[in-house]
């Protein structure tokens, strides 16, 4: 049918886009060729859109997943004031341009109004996934020392990427 071949290809982008998080529409736009100072115009939402299936195959869908997933668990650590250097150093070489990230996040959330999100991209969007050594060393918890003349004195700090919801650390003794 070569009518058909004239037809404009929104609903393939859709279905892609509907397939990824906001996350990883992020990391697509950030990887497509969107100019870093397009700004949104009525009507633009199958240009964002073609932005995004653009980005997402360029960088290949395991690869978007694994940079979302990093990035969001980089946020979480960065809001809380726990990144270490290395996790600040992995991020940096991931999206060396902050700006460039800040415009195609901002972008990304205003697609989740045009395109769906699906189920499946919902739940990889909680997934922690973390760059660089952390505090916690993957156990989710860190100690912290509130005095710095008493070394001794210490309290646990659930780790905002590998703990988020600071669930109670597995007793591994039991104290009589
Ligand atoms: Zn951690």
């Amino acid at each position: 049918m070569p009518a058909m071949l004239s037809a404009p290809q929104v609903a393939p982008v859709a279905g892609l886009v509907e397939g990824l998080s906001n996350g990883e529409r992020a990391v697509a736009l950030y990887a497509s060729d969107m100019p870093t100072s397009y700004s949104y115009k009525r009507d633009d939402d199958v240009q964002l859109g073609a932005w995004i299936a653009e980005g997402a195959l360029r960088v290949g869908l395991p690869e978007l997943h694994r940079s979302a997933a990093f990035l969001y668990s980089f946020q979480a650590l960065e809001l809380a004031g726990t990144a270490t250097r290395d996790q600040q150093r992995a991020h940096k070489a991931r999206f060396p341009s902050a700006a460039r990230l800040r415009r195609a996040s901002s972008l990304a959330s205003l697609t989740v109004g045009m395109f769906r999100v699906s189920d499946a991209a919902i739940e990889r969007s909680n997934r922690p996934q973390v760059e660089g050594a952390c505090r916690c060393a993957g156990t989710g918890w860190f100690e912290v020392c509130f005095d710095p003349d008493e070394p001794t004195s210490v309290a646990l700090e659930s780790c905002a990427a590998h703990n988020p919801n600071g669930h109670m650390p597995t007793p591994v003794r039991v104290f009589a």
